[in-house]
């Protein structure tokens, strides 16, 4: 937790009548980000109280020591002059240039430059792309679990999330039957995170083709957010959606955030394909928009270019050896050691999804409002939170550090009153 050493002072008011609560919009209420939400308050909590919390739920790369190529901060500091106005809604040309030679070259031929849109990270892009497309009550399918900010801008503009299951003994993977059996009427789009967040799950063509075919019979729209399409593990292939969508309105978002670890550059960006009259609609809303906020943050938008013509940076992380594929590895390697958890192993992305065996942690209901007042370790009141947020899970992500994650060595006291470590299988602890 921050400590500033900064005393507030009521600025003097006109009355001193007491002044009633402000309301804030009813939206909110309905609103939920445990990445900076409830959750990691009660982390900085504990933290303030001096117990040691290891962080596994963010992928922060920066945070982490992991660091954007030299050519890349070179050519923002190179183009800091050129930055100063605002630029095109959609974004400087060069860069959207760069998108598009980069989806010709993964095989998406329709990508055009005047169909990609640059924003304030995939973030801003996702919030724009379901206000163009909602109207309230309007339904959005959604994956389970899903990365938060899905079922948050959905709800913000209206719509409704409604959730798919991705369950850990299908490999974390979805199935097109079941997603077909929950469009209705108002069904309007088919989100899809691939390679996913939080699971690691990395989706087939095979599977990718039967959700597009599911597309296209109901008229629905696809959401496509590949940020994490080259952080791959063992081998798995990424085939981007919009290969395989043809005329199927399909959007998909990418940007520097993952693959170039550029997270505080704010940069993502968005590109529409499938039949230009089917999409002129949300196009124009798109548009409009991103105009409305005029553009996106400017300097930022000069990386995108020598990211994706430059040297390929996140294959030696994620090969045998690299920083990530080793951590991975750890994870996986921890989770096959313990007597509580199960992991299906990462695909691609950041991430691992464990769960915790019910039947080895007896008295662990993550429902149950009993479990958390008996779980009077910090740990497992975290835990106990987490579940709510991921039902079928306690332990929602492994972060990339190096080194991480051995069995956690719990200290005890010899006779001789020295400390030895004693290990404690199960428990687990982030060394970086
Ligand atoms: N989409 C997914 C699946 C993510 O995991 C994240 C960040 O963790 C984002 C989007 C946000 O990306 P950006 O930094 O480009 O806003």
């Amino acid at each position: 937790m921050l400590h500033y050493n900064i005393a507030i002072r009521p600025d003097p008011m006109p009355s001193n009548r007491p002044v009633p609560p402000v309301r804030a919009s009813a939206r909110i209420a309905e609103v939920r980000y445990e990445i900076r939400g409830d959750l990691a308050r009660r982390a900085a909590e504990f933290e303030a109280e001096g117990r040691d919390i290891v962080k596994l739920n963010i992928g922060n790369p920066g945070l982490f020591g992991f660091r954007v190529s030299e050519h890349v901060r070179e050519a923002i500091q190179a183009n800091l002059a050129r930055s100063e106005a605002y630029c095109h809604q959609k974004g400087i040309l060069s860069a959207r240039l760069a998108i598009v030679e980069q989806l010709h070259a993964h095989g998406v031929g329709a990508a055009h430059p005047d169909r990609v849109f640059i924003g304030n990270g995939v973030s801003e892009l996702i919030d724009l792309a379901l206000r163009a497309l909602l109207d309230p009550g309007d339904e959005v399918l959604l994956p389970s679990p899903d990365y938060p900010l899905w079922s948050a801008a959905a709800t913000l503009n209206g719509g409704k999330p409604v959730y798919y299951p991705c369950p850990a003994e299908r490999r974390h993977l979805p199935d097109a039957g079941e997603i077909e059996a929950l469009v209705t009427p108002r069904t309007r789009a088919i989100a899809l995170i691939n390679p996913n967040n939080p699971t690691g799950a990395v989706y087939s063509r095979e599977l990718l083709e039967a959700i597009v075919r599911v597309a296209e019979r109901h008229r629905l729209v696809l959401l496509s957010d590949e940020i994490y399409d080259e952080i791959l593990y063992d081998g798995a292939a990424f085939v981007p959606l919009a290969r395989l969508a043809g005329n199927v309105p399909c959007l998909t978002f990418d940007g520097l955030s993952k693959v170039q670890r550029a997270c505080g550059y704010r940069v993502g960006w968005l590109s529409l394909t499938g039949a230009p009259a089917a999409l002129s609609e949300i196009e124009h809303g798109l548009d409009l928009l991103a105009s409305l906020r005029l553009c996106a943050n400017v300097p930022g938008q000069w990386a995108i270019a020598p990211s994706l013509q430059g040297e390929d940076t996140i294959s030696p992380l994620t090969a045998p050896g690299g920083r990530l594929h080793e951590t991975r590895r750890a994870v996986i390697e921890a989770c096959a050691q313990s007597k509580y958890l199960d992991v299906v192993a990462p695909q691609g992305a950041l991430y691992a999804f464990p769960s915790i065996r019910r039947a080895a942690v007896p008295g662990f209901d993550p429902g149950s409002a009993r479990a958390g007042k008996r779980a009077r370790r910090p740990g497992l009141r975290l835990q106990r939170q987490l579940a709510c947020a991921f039902p079928h899970h306690a332990v929602a992500a492994c972060r990339p550090v190096a080194r991480c994650f051995r069995p956690h060595r719990a200290r005890a006291r010899t006779r001789g009153g020295q400390r030895r470590p004693r290990a404690t299988s199960g428990l687990m602890r982030a060394e970086c």
